[in-house]
């Protein structure tokens, strides 16, 4: 059932998977991107079989330019572009302010060009914060906003549930449902890496002398996108206002730790094996902003389900344990990490 489907974010780490496979379909695939002159090389380099069938358009998520002809032709949208930093902005309005307003206008210039079919990629970041009594959570949860929560956890609610209501009141025979991954690791194919992955870089590069005690859910980045694919092409009654968290497994960072040096111990010379004491993270906070962001996960468990989006979408997920070993494996191929 190939057509045209719009990616935006056509650079990120999601944003390539989802054209990857979408390309590998025998879609025809629109991207956006901030900025053409500096991107469209490295995406012609990674499809160069794709000519025609890849289209790329400068369009920024705080502006109108560029947006209509993104849209034009098009079947289905995976709004895959939102920030993702890896420190914390000084104001929350740098995250909160593209990722909810950037969703509304690529909802807005998708409706105007007649497409019917618009998948968001949200984050368990919109799932699973602000509910401390809370350890397992599924699609059904939602971030308690009134907790208080770090800047791109607040960007991504604000974002899903603002289109959610915008889809509701403008626009309600839009198919629209949202793709919710956990942390996102597998293979890499450039030195621009996303926040998730520097985790493993730097527990496979020797930059984390000791593990602290925290632990996260891991999602394949192959998943994540086929998740995508699989809500573009399910009948409209199935995936309707559905959220599709991707989540395989929850580990503590000394069992990924474990893992890495298990199925890939040529690489795993410099992976930690000592752990860091809550107090030492606690007195490192102090001037260390990437601790002060492992301060609140000391201990915690947040465990996303990932059942239901395998239940409704129709296909299983990659191991945890292959998923890590290919992450670090890519990276040692391309050079980004030195063994
Ligand atoms: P990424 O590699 O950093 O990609 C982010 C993409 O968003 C890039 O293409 C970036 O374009 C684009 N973008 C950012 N600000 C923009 C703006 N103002 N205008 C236009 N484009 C903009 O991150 P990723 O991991 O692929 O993340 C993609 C999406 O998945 C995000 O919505 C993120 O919240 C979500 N997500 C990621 C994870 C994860 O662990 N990786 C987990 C859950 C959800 P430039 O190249 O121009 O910067």
């Amino acid at each position: 059932m190939a057509g045209t489907v719009l990616v935006t974010g056509g650079t990120g780490y999601i944003g390539g998977e989802v054209i990857d496979q979408l390309l590998g379909r025998g879609y025809t695939v629109h991207t956006t991107v901030r900025n053409s002159a500096k991107s469209e090389p490295r995406l012609r380099a990674r499809w160069p079989e794709a000519g025609e069938r890849l289209k790329i358009f400068q369009a920024d998520l705080m502006s109108d330019d560029g947006w209509a002809d993104a849209n034009a032709g098009c079947d289905a949208v995976a709004h895959v572009a939102s920030p993702f930093p890896l420190g914390i902005p000084k104001d929350k309005d740098e995250l909160v302010v593209p990722a909810t307003e950037g969703t509304l206008r690529a909802l807005r210039f998708a409706n105007a060009a007649g497409i019917r079919r618009f998948v968001q990629t949200s984050s368990a970041a919109a799932i699973a914060y602000g509910q401390p009594e809370k350890d397992h959570f599924d699609y059904t949860d939602w971030t308690n906003l009134t907790a208080g929560v770090p800047p791109y956890i607040e960007s991504k609610t604000v974002a899903e549930r603002s289109a959610r209501d915008w889809v509701a009141a403008n626009a309600p025979d839009m198919v629209f449902c949202s793709v919710n991954p956990v942390a996102v690791f597998g293979p890499v194919y450039n030195d621009d890496l996303s926040t998730s992955i520097e985790m493993v870089k730097r527990i496979i590069d020797g930059s984390i002398p000791l593990i602290p005690n925290m632990g996260i859910c891991v999602t394949d980045v192959r998943d994540v996108a086929k998740a995508h694919v699989a809500a573009i092409e399910a009948p409209a009654e199935k995936v309707r206002g559905e959220r599709f968290p991707t989540s395989t497994k929850f580990l503590w960072i000394a069992e990924m730790a474990d893992v890495l040096r298990q199925r890939a111990p040529e690489i795993a010379g410099k992976v930690p094996t000592r752990r860091m004491p809550d107090w030492l993270v606690h007195v490192l906070s102090v001037f260390m902003p990437e601790m002060k962001q492992i301060k609140p996960e000391l201990g915690n468990v947040r465990d996303v389900s990932g059942r239901h989006s395998e239940e409704v979408l129709g296909f299983t997920f990659i191991p945890a344990e292959q998923t890590l070993e290919d992450t670090a494996r890519s990276l040692v191929q391309l050079g980004i990490v030195e063994v």
